[in-house]
């Protein structure tokens, strides 16, 4: 294995008679560039990041230095037995205490990875979680607005202690294992070198903080559970899936920083008749089939009640209508509405009383000369 790892010199870019300053600059430039954080799913800059991170491991360390500048690799093989100088689990803690700073300064210049709390920002304010609801609504309702009351199990700051957590008359202290980052390093030898992790701080759990005397009243959480009922408007024209954000009334801040949002996710009932696509709406009317061939006036349903509408004479089945500013409301601006579209279904009567079908015997009997006459000929046939 030995025979080819790179020189670490060489690895860490410097020469032979490099201070340790340089050393130490040139880890920190390769260790902010490959730092898996900052390369997720990167195999090549987690090796590259080893490879430094092992080179550093010994040239910042003189006396390792020394050997490896006298044997070279194979000063640290471990193949001859523990405690001869070799690179192993009994370095950990030098190693531990060499990469100290480094990540230190690393941290406070702001820190690695996105999601993750940086060192600098275990203490500053920060902005309290989002809470979703949920909440069911008539289709009308979605059309027109409407104020809902909801109840949620949400927190407050606890008004004991602030927020802060600890007991009247203490304050929390710094965490004494991080410094107060909220994060500390973790360095592995593993049979393929040496890895090392950022991991949130086991003592505070990433707070950077400890309360040695816990606040009675939140038992050290800063915050106590209460349910919350709120009112929220939803406005009209509002689909199914959408949500209301109210922002600044989720949960607490931390250190003083800023409630999080609400976000009232509304689900929208479906209607017997109305079929909605963005701002128009669509309905099916059956039309009786004198109304299609005579035309004259029908009783439409809408969204804002019936309208009289005028069918032309001879309307056949599947026109579609549109009744302009039927629709839905633009959620944006109320004044604009969509349109509703009506396709009417012609309705042929599956009974008749004796009457209707005299009379429509009748009708059937000047149909003989107009051009389908023939396919009239056979349902006569097949009604008698
Ligand atoms: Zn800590
Ligand atoms: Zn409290």
């Amino acid at each position: 294995m030995a025979d080819n790892k790179r020189d670490y010199y060489e690895v860490l870019g410097v020469t032979k008679n490099a201070s340790d300053d340089e050393i130490k600059k040139a880890y920190r430039v390769l260790a902010k560039k490959y730092h898996p954080d900052l390369n997720p799913g990167n195999k090549e800059a987690e090796e590259k990041f080893k490879e430094a991170s092992e080179a550093y491991a010994i040239l910042s360390d003189a006396d390792k230095r020394r050997k490896y500048d006298q044997f070279g690799h194979a000063a640290f093989e471990n193949g001859g037995g523990a405690g001869s100088g070799g690179f192993g689990f009994s370095d950990m803690g030098d190693i531990f205490s060499n990469f100290g700073d480094i990540f230190g300064d690393l941290f406070g210049m702001g820190g690695f990875g996105g999601g993750r709390r940086s060192s600098s920002s275990a203490n500053e304010p920060q902005k309290g979680s989002s809470i979703r609801i949920g909440v069911t609504i008539s289709f009308e309702e979605a059309v027109f607005g409407t104020k809902k009351e909801v109840t949620f199990n949400g927190h407050e700051t606890c008004p004991e202690c602030n927020g802060t957590g600890a007991k009247k008359g203490s304050s929390p202290e710094t965490c004494p294992q991080c410094k107060g980052r909220g994060q500390v390093i973790f360095q592995r030898q593993s049979l393929f070198g040496m890895t090392q992790s950022v991991q949130v701080c086991p003592q505070c759990r990433g707070k950077g903080k400890i309360i040695k005397e816990k606040c009675p009243n939140c038992y050290g959480e800063g915050v106590i559970a209460k349910k919350r009922t709120i009112e929220v408007s939803i406005p009209a024209g509002i689909d199914d899936g959408q949500a209301v954000r109210l922002s600044g009334q989720g949960e607490p801040g931390t250190n003083g920083g800023p409630r999080g949002d609400i976000l009232v996710e509304v689900t929208v009932k479906p209607h017997p008749i109305f079929q909605r696509d963005g701002m128009d709406l669509y309905s099916n009317v059956p039309l009786p089939f004198t109304k299609a061939a005579l035309g004259g006036d029908m009783r439409i349903k809408t969204i804002d009640g019936d309208v009289i509408y005028t069918v032309n004479p001879g309307t056949q089945t599947d026109t579609r209508i549109r009744l302009r500013g039927k629709g839905v409301p633009s959620i944006r601006n109320a004044s604009t509405r969509g349109d509703l579209y009506v396709n009417f279904v012609v309705q042929v009567p599956s009974k008749l009383t004796k009457e209707q079908r005299e009379i429509l015997e009748a009708y059937d009997r000047t149909l003989t000369d107009i051009p389908n006459a023939g396919d009239s000929g056979k349902n006569k046939k097949r009604s008698k």
